[in-house]
């Protein structure tokens, strides 16, 4: 096999290995991502829950002083009638108007607890739903991952021994350059040329150089990206 069939083999080890690395990365922040999410919504399940206690609690107390003021109007309204001097009427009048603006005040913030108590309840079955949801999710996707791991760490193994006997073959300041290269260039140093233009960058391609990549003479760099170009056919018949 020539130099650049090799560095060709090389770069698709390298791009399935990457793949592998990449599918292994992604995983394991999905996961992470959603146990936040998840114990996000459980302290918001636990916060509306002791909020709807106060509001009960509140509501209780609310409506026990209602009724107590309630018995009192009552009351002094029954002493309306035994009272003798237009004074003693006007300070009953006064204090039973009083307590029918305290009770009314008690009321009006017995229903905003109420509406309040809808509000907190509607959210609390949305986060109650949305959390079983996502830990069915977690489940899944924790699965999956150790499932991939355990798939995936076989096929790198193989990946990574084939790499080494492959690199073998390939002289150092060769295999140096091919890995210059391909760090610079996100993972990707051996390019077909296709279309008369770099496989990479897509620069055009001089027909002078394309005569010599098709030949397969020496390996020849892209004059814009530096990638290592080859032609298709060398691929295909190798
Ligand atoms: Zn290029």
């Amino acid at each position: 096999m020539s130099l650049i069939t090799h560095l060709v083999k090389l770069q698709k080890i390298d791009t399935a290995i990457m793949a592998i690395e990449e599918l292994q990365g992604d995983l394991p922040s999905k996961v992470e991502e959603l146990t936040t999410t998840m114990s996000q919504l459980e302290s918001a399940i636990t916060a509306s829950k002791s909020r709807l206690t106060e509001i009960e609690l509140e509501i209780r107390k609310l409506q026990t002083l209602e009724q107590e003021r309630k018995d009192k109007i009552a009351k002094l309204q029954d002493q309306l009638y035994l009272v003798k001097t237009n004074r003693e009427y006007d300070a009953l009048m006064a204090e039973i108007d009083h307590l029918k603006g305290q009770l009314d005040e008690e009321e009006m913030r017995e229903l905003e607890l109420s509406e309040e108590n809808d509000q907190v309840s509607e959210k609390l079955e949305t986060d109650k739903t949305e959390n079983e949801e996502m830990s069915q999710q977690l489940g899944t996707q924790r699965h999956e991952l150790e499932s991939r791991i355990a798939q995936t760490e076989e096929e790198h193994t193989k990946l990574v021994s084939k790499r080494e006997d492959l690199a073998k073959n390939i002289d150092n300041p060769n295999l140096s350059l091919y890995d210059r290269v391909r760090s610079a260039r996100e993972g990707l140093a051996v390019v077909p040329v296709s279309n008369q233009a770099c496989g990479g960058c897509h620069s055009r391609i001089p027909s002078q150089l394309e005569a010599v990549i098709r030949s397969g003479e020496r390996m020849t760099q892209c004059n814009t990206c530096r990638r290592i170009l080859y032609w298709v056919d060398a691929e295909e018949s190798s």
